[in-house]
């Protein structure tokens, strides 16, 4: 299985884990797309980044993380759901141009900010800001933590176009179960020793003895990860309407149906004048009863 998320924490301390290793996923979203390089790179990391929050926060939900700039990359994002599904998109200015090949990650989103939304089945709604003022993915995140979570926790994300991985980190605030009081330098210190190729080609318990051998780690069963996209033809009905009556009835009006598609996995999906009306109808409140 290489996509897939593992737990793990270390006994006897206040420190857990989580490594994801993503291959058929990344690859099922990159091919939906045809992104630059560079971008494919940025992605994966987000991608990976996506399942780590969503098994370390343990939502019941979508989770989204949204990068919002000004650079060349005007829009990352990538989602989860519970059943293991992910999902992504890259928006890029029109007029842009990609700096070359080794573009990181700052030069790609300039200024700006990631949003991360937390939508559980039950309960509220929760949505998290953090500034783009660091310049990786990974430590935008950790900032993110530090901010919305109070938890240390560190992260580590790599992805090669072909390969994505990731690997979290983060103390939890209960120190009575704490017996050793060094485990959260000792474990960051030996996560800093990862090396790329490590992260992107180990397999999470291969990954684990790597780092930890000498450490008593208890791991979890590791849960499937794999592409899916979330788009029904209501989700889709709902935002055609944010282009407004006017837009929608002018092109019925030129092309007999409106078509569109989902941006995450390009299924095409066709609204006639019917089922606009239908849906005009029920955002106005219930349509006028003829006598
Ligand atoms: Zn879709």
């Amino acid at each position: 299985m290489t996509d897939q998320i593992q737990r793990f924490l270390f006994e006897r301390s206040n420190v857990r884990g989580e490594i994801v290793t993503l291959e058929r996923a990344y690859v099922d979203v990159l091919d939906r797309h045809g992104y630059p390089p560079s971008v494919n790179r940025l992605l994966g990391e987000l991608l990976a980044a996506a399942a780590l929050l969503t098994d370390t926060v343990k939502l019941d939900g979508i989770l989204s993380i949204e990068v919002r700039g000004q650079g060349p990359l005007s829009l990352l994002m990538a989602e989860s759901n519970p059943g293991g599904e992910l999902r992504a998109i890259a928006r890029l200015n029109e007029d842009a141009t990609l700096p070359d090949g080794g573009a990181g990650f700052r030069e790609l989103v300039g200024e700006g900010h990631i949003v991360i939304t937390l939508d559980p089945r039950e309960g509220n709604r929760y949505q998290g800001i953090v500034a783009l003022d660091h310049d990786t993915l990974a430590g935008c995140l950790e900032a993110y933590f530090s901010q919305s979570e109070q938890l240390p926790t560190q992260l580590w994300l790599e992805a090669d176009g072909a390969r994505a991985g990731g690997l979290l980190l983060q103390r939890l605030p209960d120190e009575s179960q704490n017996q050793d009081d060094d485990a959260w330098e000792r474990t960051v210190h030996l996560a800093r020793t990862v090396k790329a190729e490590e992260l992107l080609g180990l397999a999470p318990q291969d990954l684990l003895y790597r780092l930890y051998h000498e450490e008593t780690v208890r791991v979890f069963e590791p849960k499937p990860l794999r592409f899916g996209c979330t788009c029904t033809r209501e989700r889709i009905g709902e935002a055609l309407l944010t282009l407004g009556a006017a837009e929608l009835r002018e092109v019925l009006a030129e092309q007999g149906e409106i078509e569109t598609q989902c941006h995450f996995c390009h299924t095409c999906y066709r609204f006639g004048a019917a089922e606009i009306d239908a849906l005009l109808g029920a955002e106005d409140g219930p349509p006028p009863t003829l006598h």
